[in-house]
């Protein structure tokens, strides 16, 4: 389930004192894509393991996603956007070598179905009706991949991502929407049917680096996890944390509610990775570097 290439292979030759015999030490840099292929919107890891290597990035689908230090190495997180065409993408791996030089490797990558349905027509109550306003819609969009697009180097997690409550999931990630003023939308997080006022968890440690009412997502909650990924917690009925607190893996940040563009209590659920939004059922199923 995953492709290695070794893109270096360093030899050092020194000479010892007062002798003819070499000491050759060798070392070499592999690549690891953890993965096949990526679905649209979804994540894969990226490893690199070897010695004097201080870093690196990866540019694929015209966008950068940086390497982190790990155990034997580094690694990065590769997420594809959910409307990323079906097919092979050029991919570049540039490792930055302790000695000041890089290294680049260029291989492809391929982009698979996101397997996304399309929902029953959605029906906006009149007096929310002005939140189908496509200004509104771009002016949040703005907002939200701007806070998406920071990348902390620190990694507030550990272990795996988990779910924001026990409840029955309902619109999918990546669905296509029909709304009653005739637009069509793609679903950015994944649904969970909840009464208003049922306690919402932190889906990993992080801090929180938003925490107010917005025309859509109603009151919403991000949360940094560092090394570029966030989650968000939309149509909130109460926030309990405020931004730049830490919260841990499992805290109450706030209760399940109907505000927002919203036609019924529920919580929805993003998770963004490097800028782009993936599906948060697949990310926490993803074996994450440590
Ligand atoms: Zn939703």
């Amino acid at each position: 389930m995953f492709r290695k290439t070794l893109i270096a292979l360093i030899t050092a030759t020194a000479l010892t004192f007062g002798a003819f015999a070499h000491i050759r030490a060798q070392s070499s840099i592999v690549i690891t894509l953890n993965f096949e292929y990526i679905r649209q919107g979804s994540a894969g890891v990226i490893s690199l393991s070897g010695v004097d290597m201080v870093g690196g990035v990866v540019n694929a689908f015209e966008r950068t996603y940086p390497f982190f230090p790990v155990t034997g190495g580094f690694a990065a997180l590769l997420a594809a956007p959910m409307d990323q065409r079906i097919r092979e993408y050029p991919i570049t791996v540039t490792v930055y070598r302790a000695d000041g030089g890089t290294l680049n490797w260029e291989g492809t990558v391929k982009v698979e179905s996101g397997e996304f349905i399309r929902e029953p027509a959605f029906s906006i109550p009149s007096d929310k009706f002005h939140l189908l306003d496509m200004s509104v819609q771009e002016n949040e969009d703005a907002r939200l991949s701007s806070i998406y697009s920071v990348v902390t180097p620190e990694r507030f997690w550990e272990g795996q991502f988990s779910l924001p409550a026990n409840a029955p999931t309902t619109s999918p990630f990546g669905s296509v929407r029909d709304f009653n003023d005739g637009s069509t939308r793609r679903h950015g997080g994944y649904d969970f049917r909840m009464a208003t006022g049922t306690p919402v968890k932190a889906a990993a440690s992080g801090r929180v680096v938003y925490a107010r009412g917005l025309d859509i997502h109603g009151n919403n909650v991000i949360i940094d996890h560092g090394w570029g990924i966030f989650s968000n917690y939309s149509h909130l009925s109460q926030i309990f944390v405020v931004p730049g607190q830490i919260v841990l893996q499992g805290e109450v940040i706030g209760l399940s509610g109907n505000t927002g563009r919203s036609t019924g209590p529920h919580l929805h659920w993003e998770i963004a990775v490097n800028g782009v939004l993936v599906n948060p059922l697949t990310f926490i199923r993803l074996k994450l570097p440590t």
